[in-house]
Parts: C-alpha cells; sequence; structure tokens
C-alpha cells in the first residue's frame, strides 16, 4: 500500500494563498484498489503533477463539506467514471458531503453521484468495501455530520481523523491503528475551535498507540513554527514514528512492518513540461496522442465528425 500526500496544507488561508498544496491525500494499492482522500482545491493538478493518474481511482472519499475537503471532487469523479460515461467506483462521504446537512452541502452534485456507488458514511457504523471494512469517526468540527474514517483490512488499520476538535472519544474511533493520519492545524498548545494543535495531537497518539503517526493539514500559524519541530515533540512525548506531511511526500507501508515504511519526495514531474524543450514534445504526445487512445477519450473526434 502507498500513501500519497497531494497537499499537506490544510484551512481556508491555507488553501488559498496555496503556501501548502491542498489536494488531499491518496491511498493506492489497497486491496488493489486506489481512492482519493478529501481532494481540496488542486487535487486534480496535483495528481498529473506527482506522477499519478486521476483516471485510475476506484473511489472518492469526502469528509465534510468544506472547500479544502471537496473542491476537486467532482472533477476526480468525472476521471473515474471517464467523463460520466462508464459506471464505475463508489463516493463515499459524510450525509452532509452526499445529501447536505443544515447549512452544509451537498457538494457533489446528483449528477455527478449518478454513476458510482454512494456510501454515507456515519460516525460509529461500519460498511463494508471492496475487500475491507471503513468505520465513520466521530468529529467535533464546524460541519457537525463530517465523519473521519478507519479502514481495516485484514487486521491493518488506517485510520484519518479529518478536521476535529479533540475530544476523550475520539481515542476509542481510532483505537487500534496501525496509521494514524490526522488534521493538525495548529502548533504547540493554541488550539483553535474545532481543530486540533500539536498538544491535542499529543494525547491522541498516547491514547491510540498506532505505529507511526502523520500530522497533515497544516494551518499557516504550524507552517510558520515548522513542522518538523513539532512532529519531534510529538514523538519525544508518546515514543510513536512521527511525521510531519509535506506535498509530495509518498510512503510505501509494508502491512507486517508499518514503522519500517519507505519515504519518496516525489518529482513535480510537470516542471519541465512548462519550458521549450523535446520533454515537453514527448510529454505532449504521450498526453494528446497515446492517452486519447488509452482512454477511449474521443470527445473532440466525434464533434468533428458532425
Ligand atoms: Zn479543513
Ligand atoms: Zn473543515
Amino acid at each position: 500500500m502507498k500513501l500519497t500526500f497531494l497537499g499537506s496544507g490544510g484551512g481556508r488561508f491555507s488553501a488559498i494563498s496555496q503556501r501548502r498544496m491542498t489536494g488531499g491525500f491518496r491511498i493506492d494499492n489497497l486491496s488493489g484498489k486506489n481512492y482519493h482522500i478529501d481532494p481540496g482545491p488542486g487535487a486534480l493538478v496535483r495528481t498529473y503533477q506527482f506522477g499519478l493518474d486521476p483516471r485510475n481511482i476506484n473511489g472518492v472519499f469526502v469528509s465534510h463539506a468544506h472547500t479544502d475537503h471537496y473542491n476537486d471532487a467532482e472533477i476526480l469523479i468525472e476521471a473515474m467514471t471517464k467523463g460520466m460515461t462508464k459506471r464505475n467506483g463508489t463516493i463515499i462521504g459524510s450525509p452532509s458531503v452526499l445529501g447536505g446537512y443544515q447549512k452544509w452541502g451537498p457538494c457533489i452534485s446528483k449528477y455527478h453521484q449518478s454513476m458510482s456507488d454512494k456510501l454515507v458514511l456515519k460516525a460509529g457504523e461500519v460498511s463494508e468495501l471492496d475487500g475491507f471494512t471503513i468505520k465513520g469517526t466521530k468529529t467535533f468540527h464546524g460541519d457537525l455530520a463530517g465523519v473521519g474514517f478507519q479502514i481495516d483490512y485484514k487486521g491493518f488499520k488506517i485510520s484519518y481523523t479529518s478536521d476535529t476538535a479533540y475530544f476523550d472519544e475520539l481515542v476509542d474511533y481510532h483505537k487500534g491503528s496501525d496509521i494514524l493520519i490526522a488534521s493538525v492545524l495548529r502548533p504547540g498548545i493554541k488550539s483553535i475551535n474545532g481543530h486540533m494543535s500539536t498538544f491535542n495531537f499529543i494525547d491522541l497518539v498516547k491514547g491510540v498507540k498506532p505505529k507511526v503517526a502523520i500530522m497533515t493539514h497544516l494551518g499557516l500559524k504550524m507552517l510558520a513554527s515548522n513542522p518538523l519541530t513539532e512532529a519531534k515533540k510529538v514523538n519525544k512525548e508518546t515514543g510513536v514514528k512521527t511525521v510531519a506531511a509535506f506535498d509530495g511526500m509518498s510512503l510505501n507501508i509494508n502491512y507486517n512492518n508499518p514503522r519500517k515504511f519507505k519515504m519518496i519526495s516525489l518529482k513535480d514531474v510537470n516542471s519541465n513540461a512548462h519550458s521549450c524543450n523535446k520533454t515537453l514534445f514527448k510529454n505532449e504526445r504521450k498526453n494528446t496522442f497515446q492517452g486519447v487512445i488509452d482512454n477511449r477519450e474521443f470527445d473532440e473526434l466525434k464533434i468533428g465528425k458532425k
């Protein structure tokens, strides 16, 4: 299994400024399938930028109705369903994301929900999906219907808190996780309504005792005070291997020994496509001709014939 962070920024101001990218993360090769989690602004572009293909996802998960989590969901669903022409994949989301709740959502149109299976995830409910189970986990956040998850694949557990304040039951929801991914917006003890600070995260990690803890969704104040130092604090206080995510961070996870993951910093494969050179030509040819043929995307050709 591989985890790839197409962004490690979070909160409105990280998203607006793009000080860190906000494309969410991907879980690839989980039971042979790929999922995009919380595709915020830029998720589609970041996918290509880090050399991945949005067309090979089997599911899109959106935890709650905030833009930094749902913004690119519909275009990724289009990628997953060959431009809404082929029934494919699963859209997993909170009640607010899929149906709307109070002033929140829905974040995905009926049209975009029409070519995939839907899974409405609620806190505490467990559902079967593609060879693993997924449990909704409670959040305490602006969108009260928001959820995180805990995936159980043959006993290997991956948890994602999504945006939430710290509360005691949070530990129970994520207990037993091998990998705990959390939104840690703020450094030190400075928590803010509906979000965790490093201090809160230390309590969570102490309670959950995962093998690996990953901090992501970093806000501007967190970035200003160096996320690496904050991760070291968590490690020192809890004894748990803790990583502060960065844009393009990719972890190859070995189910038998998750602590010994292989970390790669993905190259921006598009960077040389902005200049005039041979690679550009090659890439463009590959993207236009081969990509079109491989993926049977003949929109333009059809239009041309009319
Ligand atoms: Zn957020
Ligand atoms: Zn939020």
